[in-house]
C-alpha cells in the first residue's frame, strides 16, 4: 500500500500544506501557517519502474498534489521506502518547489 503524498512548506517547516487550485490550471499549494505559496513540480528520479497501489483512503482534492512529469497523471503516491512513484506508468520521480513566494 502506498502512502499520499506530504510535503512541508519550504519557509516554516510546517507539514500544515493544502492544494489550493485544480489540476487543470495549476500546482498552487499554501501553507496554512504561513502563507507561502508554492509549486512542486516532479523530475524523473530513476530508470526504474514500479507498480503502486492507490493510499487508502485517497487523497482529497485539497490535499498535496504533483503531475506525473512523464504522464501527467496526478496519481503520484509514495511507496513504502518514501520513493514518489507514478501509480499510471510506474515512473520512480523526484519533488522540487518551484515559484516559491513567502
Ligand atoms: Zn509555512
Ligand atoms: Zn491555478
Ligand atoms: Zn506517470
Amino acid at each position: 500500500m502506498s502512502r499520499k503524498l506530504q510535503f512541508q512548506c519550504p519557509t516554516c517547516g510546517s507539514a500544515d500544506v493544502f492544494y489550493s487550485c485544480e489540476p487543470k490550471c495549476c500546482f498552487n499549494h499554501v501553507c496554512a501557517e504561513c502563507k507561502t505559496t508554492f509549486e512542486p513540480v516532479t523530475l524523473l528520479a530513476s530508470k526504474d519502474r514500479r507498480r503502486i497501489d492507490a493510499p487508502d483512503p485517497p487523497p482529497e482534492c485539497t490535499e498535496p498534489t504533483v503531475a506525473c512529469c512523464v504522464c501527467e497523471s496526478v496519481r503520484v503516491f509514495l511507496d513504502d521506502d518514501d520513493a514518489l512513484v507514478c501509480m499510471d506508468c510506474g515512473a520512480v520521480l523526484k519533488m522540487e518547489l518551484t515559484d516559491v513566494t513567502a
